[in-house]
């Protein structure tokens, strides 16, 4: 279970994913199978503030989270594996250069050259180094990837649940000896053009990587971190401990006494989250007896017995050079590298660190394990039904080598990659569960596991999933798998070896964490990011042996004859949250009823104290010590995307010519203005359908597996975005394709196939379809409940919002309840209306075709585009619909079983006569990063708040992620307009806003993302001289600009509209306090 730092800004997708598994799979499910584009922004960056992933926009808008993943290259835990290990460094092969030179220049900073290779699978001349004095390793990668790299890891495992690794994760990056003031991590994320900021706690190590392009702002970056690990102030800082960590919180000694801390939130929210029970229960079950069966991320329960001296003595014995391992990738110099790192590591004597942070291995149990435990649900639906299962096998009782881990990561792929695949089809199919749980093969620990279980369970079924799983696993050790599975599961791999596409996430990051896994265990760094060989021997020994020879014993050993199985099974228990409260509340009121009155008054005094510390602002100086680059560094010109716009056949290409290791990625795009509105909210299962339902010659596993042999994976998923100036919104349905370019035949043939010989015929695989939505929208609004209050508000204010929320908001949540009953009732109805929508949107006018690759492949694939043309209907009397519909503008409360809130707050300001300037962008960038920061999080306790300016729409909204607060957190963006006008900003500080504001429009993309993101502007009418002048507006904003902007935003607090997702409790509450402010929803 990885917990990560503050995710807020940049990166809240991740923060709510708690487990390892959950991450990676996550990343990857969005960055690449659901063939998103590899760019975490969804539209085009320059328009909109670039949030993250999984927040609102890139969630609802683009629906990819709403998608099956569908492609074959979907959920790879191979591409985890491997995708990681080759980047995209073109060409030029760092010579054999002065070898000896670096040597020399080593001695003389104090290190030693251990090993060096150059590993052909990521283009690099990968160096080891040791540093002499403490024993830290260095791992220095050098190759042409101008997105550079670096990261420094601990071994930090805990003998507890207080959360310590988590709580230090956190607390280092709130000032240090160099950089004095509060949190130089948000001053980084606000003034930095780093590519990725970030730090992560794993079970038994914590890691801090950052990531840029520009070699001065990255030796910035790496000194902020090198300085916030080795001399942080939270050691000597109480309050920092408290306010990161926990501490009781008293306003008045008349009231009572709560804790605090934004891990203490964070952890509740994550202990709300059935899903993230269910990891963690099963972690520390399988792992009884070493550091891996408590909880690094921290218990709610727990985390309050976690003192400061024991806070201090962990960062003392571990955060230490001799338990560090640092790595450094990309086309900066490796002397320079070697001299910052001296600097550091010459002030520290060895340790005896590395012995204590020694990871045990778990024994192999002798007997199966089974336990049942309760999770918070709902008073709503049928309880009955809402049971999880999940088996989960320790594979060994010592690491693997990496030719056994490759075989069983392929192996993973074969059983449960796709929706072909059989172990996960066959559960799917048995109507037994609603959706899968467990992550198949985990690899990130020391020791493998397989999980793999199903939720939305009915209580006398939970013994038939066990004995399903089980005889499937048999079965398939005994019957082995289609030559045709595994043969589009070998060319799904190889193809994500090759297009190796990280999305946002920065190619040397992903090598570096593949490389760290083994790493961290004291084993060869350099293996992890070799696979050429042992993946040909693989492929040789299946063609020899056939993959039954080679899989089945696999499955035996590991899985089926493995007494270490832990069973967990889940129960619902609608009154475990308010048991739970209860129990909090009753040692509180223990505890304020021992406390004299004194302590009672000291107690608010430090509340007092403490508040007042985190609401008093840096002085200039101490920000001023944070380095930062300067206007003149900055780019005067947008990112430039090549773009050729032509016609095949009457339709309209768009062609960006950029290198893109001969892979083509396409867009096909139809409009989806002539649908008629009540079918809007099936659109995503027509999607899903459109990939899983097979033709009249093939079956969904034919064709399933066709895609996976012949292409690198095909989605379709609707876009709906407003266009600024204009009433009507863009809304689009698109099919993404990508192929290596000789393939690109094969690619539009089944697009083809696809769209036109699918069959709506299969009633139990729609019904499926239904309940996976359906399980996946329960866990989005306990997971991200911010993104469905977003989309609620927006669906208030907009037309775009209205349909965007119809397809994956609450609506869509209630559409589908409806769904699950009518598919039995009228099962040919629903067949005809996907019909309808194949009918109207399947259509050669308003179709649009973009294309990336290499020149010379753009021109070959021209002739496969016009025939592809030609066997679309030209449906010359296609209408429009007018969707008129939007929800009514009352401010409502989504009630769910939760200990954490949601809170939204928004209005349009265009509505209100204001008009865009890039300005904006550094504003609420900085309204984000100041005002919601300190009062949100850092003084509001919740895990985060931030606002976004849709510059499409004019929608602006204020959002908070697990947030204790409601009414007083609505109280804070009120205040927003207030703190503009008030506002004192020096020339420091407004440069860092706009710089840090450049950072987000200039994110880096790979190569399909840049395509991608050049179709969007294409759509939405954002040209090239609009970009150019927002640019120059951001570049010259003033605090004016600042000023001028409070009166729009006082539109939020004048006219906004609110939606919170929230607790039972705190709903009530504020209807008390101020008479019925919300409409109540129950929803879950
Ligand atoms: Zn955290």
């Amino acid at each position: 279970m990885i917990m990560e730092r503050t995710a807020i800004l940049r990166s809240l997708s991740c923060s709510s994913l708690a487990s390892n598994r959950f991450l990676f799979r996550s990343f990857h499910r969005l960055s690449r199978s659901s063939l998103q584009p590899s760019s975490s922004s969804s539209a085009p960056r320059y328009l909109r503030r670039p949030i993250p992933a999984l927040t609102r926009r890139s969630t609802l808008r683009h629906s990819s989270r709403l998608l099956p993943s569908a492609s074959p290259s979907s959920s790879l835990s191979f591409n985890r594996k491997f995708s990681s290990l080759s980047t995209r460094a073109i060409a030029t092969q760092p010579s054999p250069d002065a070898v000896g030179v670096h040597d020399e220049a080593a001695e003389k900073y104090g290190f030693e050259k251990v090993s060096e290779e150059f590993i052909g699978e990521c283009k690099s001349k990968v160096v080891l180094f040791k540093h002499r004095k403490t024993g830290c390793e260095v791992m220095s990668v050098s190759n042409d990837d101008e997105n550079k790299v670096f990261g420094i890891v601990f071994r930090t495992p805990p003998k507890d649940s207080t959360g310590i690794p988590h709580i230090l994760e956190h607390s280092v990056l709130c000032g240090s000896r160099k950089y004095p003031l509060k949190e130089p991590f948000v001053e980084l994320l606000k003034g930095s053009l780093h590519t990725f900021l970030n730090a992560f706690t794993y079970p038994d190590r914590t890691c801090y990587p950052v990531a840029s392009t520009n070699t001065k702002d990255f030796y910035n970056l790496v000194d902020v971190y090198l300085d916030a690990v080795f001399f942080p102030k939270c050691i000597e800082d109480f309050q920092t401990f408290q306010q990161e960590g926990w501490h009781y919180e008293l306003n008045d000694p008349s009231e009572d006494i709560s804790y605090k801390g934004v891990v203490f939130n964070e952890m509740k929210g994550v202990y709300s989250q059935p899903d993230n029970i269910l990891g963690r229960t099963a972690q520390q079950a399988m792992f009884p007896d070493n550091t891996y069966g408590v909880d690094s991320g921290g218990d709610p329960k727990v985390i309050p017995k976690l003192t400061f001296e024991e806070f201090k003595e962990f960062h003392r014995k571990y955060y230490h050079p001799s338990n560090a391992r640092i790595w450094f990738y990309g086309d900066d110099d490796t002397i320079e590298r070697l001299r910052i790192l001296s600097e550091y590591l010459d002030m520290f004597d060895a340790s005896p660190a590395p012995n204590e942070s020694k990871i045990e291995p778990q024994k192999l149990f002798s007997e199966p394990v089974r336990i049942v435990e309760r999770y918070p649900a709902g008073e709503g639906g049928d309880l009955k039904k809402k049971h999880m299962v999940c088996l989960n096998w320790l594979l060994s009782d010592k690491p693997l080598d990496l030719e056994t881990e490759l075989t069983l990561g392929f192996l993973d792929h074969l059983m449960l990659g796709t929706p072909a695949s059989p172990l996960r089809k066959i559960l799917l199919e048995s109507g037994l569960g609603e959706a899968i749980v467990g992550g198949g093969i985990e690899d990130e620990l020391l020791q493998p596991q397989f999980s793999i279980g199903l939720k939305g369970v009915s209580d006398d079924d939970i013994q038939k999933v066990e004995e399903l799983i089980i005889s499937t696993l048999k079965k398939l050790a005994e019957e082995g798998f289609e030559m045709e599975a595994v043969e589009a599961s070998m060319n799904t791999i190889e193809f994500s070896l090759r297009e190796n596409n990280t999305g946002s996430f920065p190619r040397g990051l992903s090598l570096m964490l593949r490389s760290v896994g083994k790493w961290i265990y004291d084993m060869d760094p350099f293996e992890p990011l070799k696979y050429e060989k042992p993946l040909m021997a693989l492929k040789a020994r299946i063609a020899e042996e056939g993959s039954k020879a080679v899989f089945s014993p696999l499955i035996e050993k590991f899985i089926v004859n493995n007494p270490h199985r832990v069973t967990i099974e889940m129960q619902p228990d609608p009154e475990k949250a308010s048991r739970d409260e209860v129990a909090e509340k009753e040692i509180l009121d223990t505890l304020k009823a021992s406390m004299t009155e004194e302590d009672l008054a000291e107690l608010a005094r430090a509340t007092q104290e403490l508040r007042l510390k985190q609401e008093t602002p840096d002085p200039p100086e101490a920000l001023r010590s944070v380095p930062s680059l300067s206007l003149q560094d900055i780019p005067k010109e947008p990112i430039h995307v090549p773009i050729e716009v032509g016609d095949i056949n009457g339709v309209k290409v768009l062609r960006h010519d950029l290198f893109t290791n001969d892979v083509l990625y396409t867009e096909i795009v139809f409009n989806m203005s002539p649908l008629k509105q009540e079918l809007l909210p099936l659109v995503p299962l027509f999607c899903q359908s459109l990939l899983e339902m097979g033709t009249k010659d093939l079956t969904f596993v034919q064709l399933n597996q066709l895609i996976g042999r012949k292409t690198g994976g095909i989605s379709v998923y609707p876009f709906t975005s407003s266009i600024r100036g204009r009433d009507d919104p863009c809304s689009h349905l698109i099919v993404r394709g990508k192929s290596m370019a000789g393939r690109a035949e094969d690619l539009f043939n089944l697009i083809n196939c696809v769209l036109q010989e699918v069959q709506f015929t299969d009633q139990q695989r729609f019904k499926q379809f239904v309940s996976q939505s359906k399980a996946r929208m329960e866990n989005r609004l306990r997971g991200s409940g911010h993104g469905i209050a977003a989309a609620r508000m927006d669906s208030k204010l907009n037309v775009a919002g209205w349909i965007s929320e119809q397809m994956g908001g609450l609506s869509y949540l209630e559409f589908l309840l409806e769904l699950e009953e009518k598919v039995d009732q009228d099962w040919a109805g629903i067949s005809s209306s996907l019909e309808e929508i194949r009918r109207s949107l399947l259509s050669r006018n308003g179709c649009l075709i973009n294309m990336t690759a290499d020149g010379r492949n753009l021109t070959n694939t021209e002739k496969f585009i016009s025939k592809f043309l030609d066997f679309l209907p030209s449906n010359s009397s296609v209408g429009t619909s007018s969707w008129t519909a939007q929800l009514p503008l009352s401010n409502e409360a989504i009630v769910i079983p939760t200990q954490v809130n949601y809170v939204g707050k928004a209005a349009n300001l265009y509505d209100t006569g204001y008009d865009l300037k890039g300005s904006a962008y550094v504003i609420s960038k900085y309204i984000s990063n100041t005002w919601l920061w300190d009062r949100v999080r850092v003084s509001g306790g919740a895990y985060g708040g931030f606002c976004d300016f849709d510059t499409h729409s004019g929608v602006f909204s204020f959002l908070s992620y697990r947030d204790p607060n409601l009414l007083k957190t609505l109280d804070v963006y009120d205040g927003a307009g207030d703190f503009l006008r008030e506002l004192d900003m020096d020339d420091d500080t407004l440069t860092k806003a706009i710089i840090g504001t450049i950072g987000d429009v200039d994110s880096y993309q790979l190569p399909d993302a840049k395509g991608y993101s050049s179709l969007l502007r294409y759509l939405l009418g954002i040209t090239e001289e609009e970009r150019q002048k927002r640019r120059e507006e951001i570049l010259s904003t003033s605090l004016k600009d600042f000023k001028e902007f409070a009166d729009a935003i006082d539109a939020v607090k004048h006219k906004g509209v609110v939606v919170a997702v929230a607790s039972p409790d705190d709903v009530d509450a504020a209807n008390k306090e101020r008479s019925n402010f919300f409409e109540v929803k129950k929803a879950l």
